[in-house]
């Protein structure tokens, strides 16, 4: 008798399940099927490292594991099993494309291209899959066998993985669909929220960087709520006219509380991260002694872009001023500006645009040796669909790549 194995949702997570699938089970009889909703499976890893999918990271697993968070811990058994090199391995010997090493330990295809991921992927399960699409599924029940509704039909598995998805990025079919199917069934949801998101400033706040959209910078950023901080982080930022994104922004979006009336909530930007407020000062000061018929603007432009230097001159009020004459109170001004420049957030960063999502199926229902369901046997959850959600960097495919693999390991074990 074959075992009868549904997945629901042919995204990333769903596909690695089906390949792992393909990979481990050797003559064993399975019969495979992913039910997906979109008319073609992997919309959203088309969309991965900007189109050049980012599929992993060939950092040691013990490091690894604390880019996910809080969910570091109940992770590491997956990593640990299927780690990185695996993914890598499995990229190259079994769905045939090459990968490389770029900054940061990224490891992305040669190809530059994630829908020849997706295809390869697609690809290599098609053999033993039975991929089916435009089959949204909308309930699922068990009693001795899983009953699984679609707006087509109801099918019946012995083993089921949830794989549907968070509820970033909608309009690639991950709608929140997961969380819903998972309450049905009695499994508690963490609250979702925007991770790896943009940032929007309010309308003060945009006041004063509306000019700068497009440019970018290395800086520091900390999280502020009620004056007290609570996140930072260093890299690259991006001004975008309506806020702020970039990696530095994305890494601290998951902590901006989600609810964020009545709450005083800022980013607070170090512009000159290479110097302490101390030692900007000083050099400022030489910079004007040196050039007393030199605007201060252009004297702040040694350090940041021009643009930005506008920006921080006019709140500091310094636009348009000489070095000559410049008083020692609005130097110490133009320092704090640039050390401390203040961009007020008026709300949560939106989880339409975020690229994970924060929350999702608590982590306590679910085995981390085997990704199974303490709530339901032969139900597995995995992907963006758990309360895990890692940094930028390939951390959320490999997500997906391990806990997938972990799963299909243990269906395969089942009843032997
Ligand atoms: C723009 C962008 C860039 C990213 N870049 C990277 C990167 O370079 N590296 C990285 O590691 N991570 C990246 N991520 C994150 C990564 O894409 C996700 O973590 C990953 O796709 C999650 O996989 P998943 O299978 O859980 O969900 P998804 O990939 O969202 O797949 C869920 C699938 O389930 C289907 N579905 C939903 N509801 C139902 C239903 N009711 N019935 C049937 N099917 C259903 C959906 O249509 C979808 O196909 C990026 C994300 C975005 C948005």
């Amino acid at each position: 008798m074959k075992k009868r194995i549904g997945i629901i949702g042919g995204g990333a997570a769903g596909l690695f399940a089906a390949s792992m699938f393909r990979k481990l089970s050797g003559n064993e009889n399975v019969r495979v099927t992913i039910l997906e909703k979109n008319s073609i499976p992997g919309q959203k890893l088309t969309l991965t490292g900007h189109g050049r999918c980012n599929i992993t990271n060939r950092k040691d697993v013990s490091v690894l594991k604390d880019g996910y968070h809080e969910a570091g811990n109940f992770i590491y058994p997956a990593l640990k099993e299927f780690s990185p090199e695996y993914t890598i391995g499995f990229i190259e010997n079994d769905i045939g494309l090459k990968t490389k090493e770029e900054d940061n330990n990224r490891i992305f295809p040669v190809c530059d291209s994630a829908e020849k991921v997706r295809d390869a992927l697609v690809s290599y399960i098609s053999g033993i899959t039975d991929i089916r699409c435009n089959s949204k599924v909308s309930s699922i029940t068990k009693m001795d066998v899983f009953e699984v509704v679609t707006s087509e039909r109801t099918y019946t598995f012995d083993y089921l993985i949830l794989s549907c998805g968070g509820s970033s990025f909608p309009q690639t079919g991950s709608a929140g669909d997961s969380y819903r199917l998972a309450e049905k069934t009695g499994h508690t949801v963490i609250p979702v929220r925007a991770a790896l998101a943009p940032v929007n400033a309010d309308s003060g706040s945009v006041q004063n960087i509306k000019e700068l959209s497009g440019v970018s910078l290395p800086a520091k950023v900390s999280l502020f709520c009620s004056d007290k901080k609570t996140a930072s982080s260093d890299g690259e930022i991006l001004f975008t006219g309506s806020g702020l994104s970039g990696p530095a922004i994305m890494e601290l979006s998951r902590e901006v509380p989600p609810d964020i009336s009545g709450i005083k909530v800022y980013l607070e930007l170090d512009l000159i991260p290479s110097l302490s407020d101390e030692q900007l000062d000083m050099e400022l000061l030489k910079l004007i002694n040196d050039h007393p018929d030199t605007k201060i603007v252009n004297l702040l432009a040694h350090y940041v872009p021009v643009s930005v230097a506008v920006a921080v001159s006019s709140v500091a009020g310094a636009e348009g001023l000489y070095a000559q004459g410049f008083t020692k109170e609005s130097r110490k001004k133009l320092v704090r500006e640039a050390k401390h420049f203040r961009v007020g957030i008026d709300k949560a960063p939106s989880i339409d645009k975020a690229y994970v999502t924060r929350g999702g199926v608590s982590l306590k229902e679910v085995d981390r040796k085997t990704m199974q369901s303490r709530k339901i046997s032969g139900l597995y959850i995995i992907g963006e669909a758990l309360d895990i959600d890692g940094i930028s960097g390939g951390y959320n495919l490999q997500a997906c790549m391990s806990e997938a693999y972990l799963a299909v390991k243990d269906v395969l074990a089942c009843g032997k």
